[in-house]
C-alpha cells in the first residue's frame, strides 16, 4: 500500500471540525468502498436520445441525522403551522462503527467492460436553425489569461500546485501530483504557483491573482438545492423535452400555497394518484434534515421562528433496483473552463446502494431511511451495510460493475451513458450563466486574477426504465481516500480505500494534466470554432509517458452542435452582464436597467420609460424578497430573466416563450452590433491615431456576435399584458 497511508487516530469531534465547512457542502460524504479500479471504459455514444420517462411518487416523512448517529426507522413528524405540523421527530443514537477491515490492500482489476460508442450520432439540433447561435469561443478574457499563463508556462520546470487550503482532499491531491512528478508547496508560497488547490471555495484564498484555481467563485452557491432548481425550472420553461430530467420542485416557503394546491388538484382529478415528495433542506447534505411526504399538510415549514429554505420535489417511486436495492450513481465531472465552455466527464464513477431492500413508499415505510436514502454516510451506520473488497458486491460498487451487470441482462449501456452525458451537459448549461456573472464579479475583465476549473460530483438515479434523473450536483464531491473506522468507543481511525483511491485519484491527476500550463491548447479555426480536442490525443508532456490515459472524457465542445441551440439564457446573462455598469457588481441597477431597454431600443408610445421602471421596481422587489441573505441591492441574472420573458411575450405574442425570447435576443443582439458598427466607423473616424486596440475595445462583446439577421415578428404587441 503506499507509504502516504499513516493511520491516525482521530477523535470523531476534531474530525468533525475539520471537516466543517467541507462537510456542509457535502465533502465527506461517503467514500469507502473496497471495489476496484475503473477498467471499464465507457464511452459516450449518443447522448442525445434522451426521454425521461414518468416519475413517480408516494410519501411520509423522514428526519436524517448527523453522521455519527445511527439512523433506523424515524418517528412520524408532528404539525406545525403553515402544515400544521411541527417538530423533527429524528434519530439519534450511538456512533456505529464501520464495517471495515477487511482485504483493502487488493484491487481487483478482473473485469473490463468495454462499451464504446462512437459519438458521431448524436442528434439534435443543427446550428442552421434559427433559434441556434452558436456562442463561439472567440477571445475573451478568461481565454487571454489562460494564454498568459501558457506562456508564462513551464520551460523545463515542474509545474507548481499550492496545497495548502487542499482539506480532505490533501491526500489524493498528494499522490496525483508525485504520479505526474510537479511541486507540491503544502504551506503555500511566496511567489506564484502554476494551480491553486482549494478545499472549499474559490476564496479558501482571496490573494491569488494568476495561475488556475480548482474552484469557480459562487460554484457554491449556485448549486444549493434552490438555486439548482430555480435555474434548471427556467430552462424547463424554454425546452420542458429537454429538461424532463430533474423532478418537478418547489420552493419553500414561497411557494407552499402552490405547492399545497397544485397537489390538492392533481388528486382531485384522479383520486387513484396518490403522489409522494422528498424534502431536502436548502443547504444540506448527507441525507440530512430530508423527509418524504404524501401530503403537503406534513410540510415543517419552521425552524423555531424561522422559515426553512427548501426544495419539496416529486419522488421517484420506480428507480431501477439491482439485489433489491435502491442505488445512486456519483459521476465526475470536470468543469474546465466557462468561456469556452469546455466539460469533461470521468469514465468511471461510484455507485452508492441502499441496505434496505426497495419498496415503494407507502405510508408505513416512508420514514426508512436505509429504503430510501442512498447516501453512504446514512448506510454506513445500518447493520446491513457491507464494505466488500470486491467491485461488483457491496454497497458501494463502481459505475463500471454496475453497467457491466446491467449490459449482461440486455440492457442498452450506450444508451444510458449517452443520456447521462446529455442530463451533464444540459445541466451545465442550465448553471453557467449564473457562475458567468459570479465569474466576473469576482475576476473583473482587465484586472490581473486566476483562471479557474472545478471538479463537480453529479448525484444521478436511474428509474425502472433506466431513465437518469438528476437529484444534485455536489460543488465539492468527497476526495477522500481513506474511510473510518471506529477503533473504540467514538475513537476513530482512517484506514485507505482502494477503490476511492484508483478512482479519485485518477480524476484528480487526469484533472491536473488537463490544467497543465504546458499543455496544448486547442485550436481555434478560421472561422472562429473551436476545433475539439479529444483528451486522449492532445498533446502530452514529456513527464506524460508512464501514465495511463486520461479517465477524463471530452464531452463538450465535442458535443456543441447537438447542444449549442440550448444556451439561451447564457446569451441574456451575455446582455445583462454588459449592462451591469460597475465592473465587480452582480446586481443591475434601475439606469442601467433603463439604459438596456433604450439601448436595444425596446420601449416605445405603447411601452414608456415609465413602465419600465415599473417592470423594474416589481421584478426586484418580488426577487429580493424571495433572497433573505441577498446583500446587495438591485435586480440579479433570475430576475433579469424574468425581466427578459415578459418582454419577449409583450412584444412577441403570438409566438411560444422560446421563440419569443430566440426573436427578442436576435432583436437585441442586432442593434447591440448595428451600434457597435457605428462606434467603430465613428471611432475610425474620429480617431485616426488612436491604436486599433483601444478601438475596438468599444461595443462589441465576442459572445454577442451573432450572425442572426434582425427578424421581424409577425405580431408586435406593446399592450401590458401576457
Ligand atoms: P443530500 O445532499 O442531502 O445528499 P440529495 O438530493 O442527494 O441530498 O438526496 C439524498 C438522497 O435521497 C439521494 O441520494 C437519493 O437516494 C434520495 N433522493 C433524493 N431526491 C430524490 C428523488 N427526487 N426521488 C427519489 N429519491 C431521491
Amino acid at each position: 500500500m503506499s507509504d502516504h497511508y499513516v493511520k491516525v487516530s482521530i477523535q470523531l469531534e476534531e474530525m468533525k471540525s475539520f471537516g466543517e465547512d467541507a462537510e456542509k457542502e457535502g465533502v465527506d460524504t461517503e467514500e469507502q468502498v473496497p471495489v476496484c479500479s475503473p477498467s471499464a471504459s465507457v464511452s459516450p455514444p449518443d447522448p442525445s436520445s434522451t426521454t425521461i420517462a414518468g416519475r413517480d411518487a408516494s410519501n411520509t416523512s423522514i428526519t436524517c441525522k448527523h453522521r455519527g448517529k445511527s439512523r433506523s426507522k424515524l418517528g412520524k413528524d408532528d404539525k406545525n403551522s403553515c402544515g400544521k405540523h411541527t417538530s423533527d421527530v429524528s434519530l439519534h443514537g450511538s456512533v456505529v462503527s464501520a464495517h471495515v477491515g477487511r482485504n483493502l490492500n487488493r484491487l481487483t482489476h478482473d473485469r473490463t467492460l468495454h462499451v464504446k460508442g462512437t459519438g458521431k450520432i448524436l442528434q439534435g439540433k443543427s446550428e442552421t436553425n434559427g433559434n441556434n447561435v452558436t456562442v463561439h469561443p472567440s477571445k475573451n478574457i478568461q481565454e487571454t489569461r489562460r494564454e498568459d499563463g501558457f506562456k508564462h508556462a513551464r520551460k523545463g520546470r515542474p509545474v507548481t500546485v499550492d496545497i495548502s487550503k487542499a482539506k480532505t482532499s490533501l491526500e489524493a491531491l498528494k499522490l496525483s501530483i508525485k504520479q505526474l512528478k510537479w511541486k507540491e508547496f503544502p504551506l503555500g508560497r511566496r511567489a506564484a504557483c502554476d494551480i491553486y488547490w482549494h478545499g472549499v471555495s474559490f476564496h479558501d484564498n482571496d490573494n491569488i491573482v494568476s495561475g488556475q484555481v480548482n474552484k469557480f467563485p459562487g460554484m457554491i452557491e449556485m448549486l444549493r438545492k434552490i438555486n439548482l432548481s430555480r435555474a434548471v425550472r427556467t430552462m424547463q420553461e424554454l425546452f420542458p423535452e429537454e429538461y424532463d430530467f430533474y423532478p418537478r420542485s418547489w420552493i419553500l416557503p414561497e411557494e407552499c400555497q402552490q405547492f399545497s394546491t397544485q397537489i390538492r388538484m392533481v388528486k382531485e382529478n384522479d383520486a387513484t394518484i396518490n403522489p409522494t415528495f422528498i424534502v431536502k433542506p436548502d443547504g444540506g447534505s448527507q441525507g440530512d434534515g430530508i423527509y418524504l411526504i404524501r401530503d403537503p399538510s406534513d410540510l415543517k415549514l419552521m425552524v423555531g421562528t424561522q422559515a426553512k429554505q427548501a426544495v419539496v420535489q416529486e419522488y421517484i417511486q420506480r428507480p431501477l433496483l439491482i439485489d433489491k436495492l435502491k442505488f445512486d450513481i456519483r459521476l465526475y465531472v470536470l468543469l474546465k473552463s466557462l468561456e469556452p465552455l469546455e466539460i469533461y466527464i470521468a469514465k468511471e464513477g461510484l455507485t452508492r446502494f441502499c441496505t434496505e431492500p426497495y419498496q415503494e413508499p407507502s405510508q408505513k415505510n416512508l420514514s426508512h431511511v436505509f429504503m430510501h436514502l442512498t447516501n453512504y454516510s446514512l448506510n454506513v451506520h445500518s447493520g446491513n451495510f457491507v464494505h466488500s473488497d470486491s467491485q461488483s458486491t457491496g454497497s458501494k460498487r463502481t459505475l463500471s460493475s454496475v453497467l457491466y451487470r446491467l449490459a449482461a441482462k440486455g440492457v442498452d449501456i450506450k444508451k444510458v451513458w449517452s443520456d447521462i452525458i446529455a442530463l451533464v451537459i444540459k445541466t451545465a448549461i442550465a448553471v453557467v450563466p449564473e457562475l458567468r456573472v459570479y465569474y466576473q464579479c469576482d475576476i473583473p475583465p482587465g484586472k490581473p486574477g486566476p483562471t479557474c476549473f472545478q471538479i463537480l460530483g453529479f448525484d444521478i438515479l436511474l428509474t425502472k426504465n433506466l431513465k437518469p434523473v438528476l437529484l444534485e450536483v455536489n460543488s465539492n464531491p468527497s476526495m477522500r481516500i481513506e474511510h473510518e473506522q471506529e477503533v473504540a468507543p467514538g475513537v476513530f481511525e482512517y484506514v485507505p480505500s482502494p477503490v476511492d483511491e484508483e478512482v479519485k485519484v485518477g480524476v484528480i491527476r487526469d484533472t491536473l494534466r488537463l490544467m497543465d500550463p504546458g499543455h496544448k491548447k486547442p485550436s481555434i479555426s478560421q472561422h472562429g470554432e473551436e476545433i475539439p480536442m479529444e483528451a486522449e490525443t492532445q498533446e502530452r508532456s514529456p513527464d506524460e509517458g508512464a501514465l495511463p490515459s486520461l479517465c477524463l472524457k471530452q464531452v463538450y465542445p465535442k458535443y456543441t452542435k447537438q447542444f449549442n441551440y440550448l444556451r439561451l439564457v447564457e446569451r441574456i446573462a451575455s446582455l445583462f452582464i454588459r449592462f451591469l455598469g460597475v465592473k465587480g457588481n452582480m446586481r443591475m441597477g434601475p439606469t442601467a436597467f433603463r439604459t438596456f431597454i433604450r439601448t436595444c431600443k425596446l420601449s416605445n408610445s405603447n411601452f414608456s420609460m415609465a413602465s419600465v421602471d415599473i417592470l423594474y421596481i416589481d421584478i426586484t422587489r418580488r426577487w429580493s424578497g424571495t433572497m433573505p441573505d441577498s446583500r446587495e441591492a438591485g435586480m440579479g441574472l433570475q430576475a433579469f430573466v424574468e425581466a427578459f420573458f415578459y418582454l419577449a411575450g409583450r412584444r412577441f405574442k403570438s409566438l411560444v416563450l422560446r421563440e419569443q425570447v430566440v426573436s427578442l435576443l436576435q432583436l437585441c443582439e442586432a442593434q447591440l452590433e448595428s451600434q457597435s458598427g457605428v462606434e467603430e466607423r465613428r471611432s475610425v473616424s474620429c480617431s485616426r491615431a488612436m491604436p486599433r486596440a483601444v478601438r475596438t475595445l468599444g461595443l462589441t462583446n465576442p459572445q454577442l456576435n451573432s450572425p442572426a439577421p434582425l427578424r421581424r415578428a409577425s405580431s408586435q404587441d406593446y399592450r401590458l399584458s401576457r
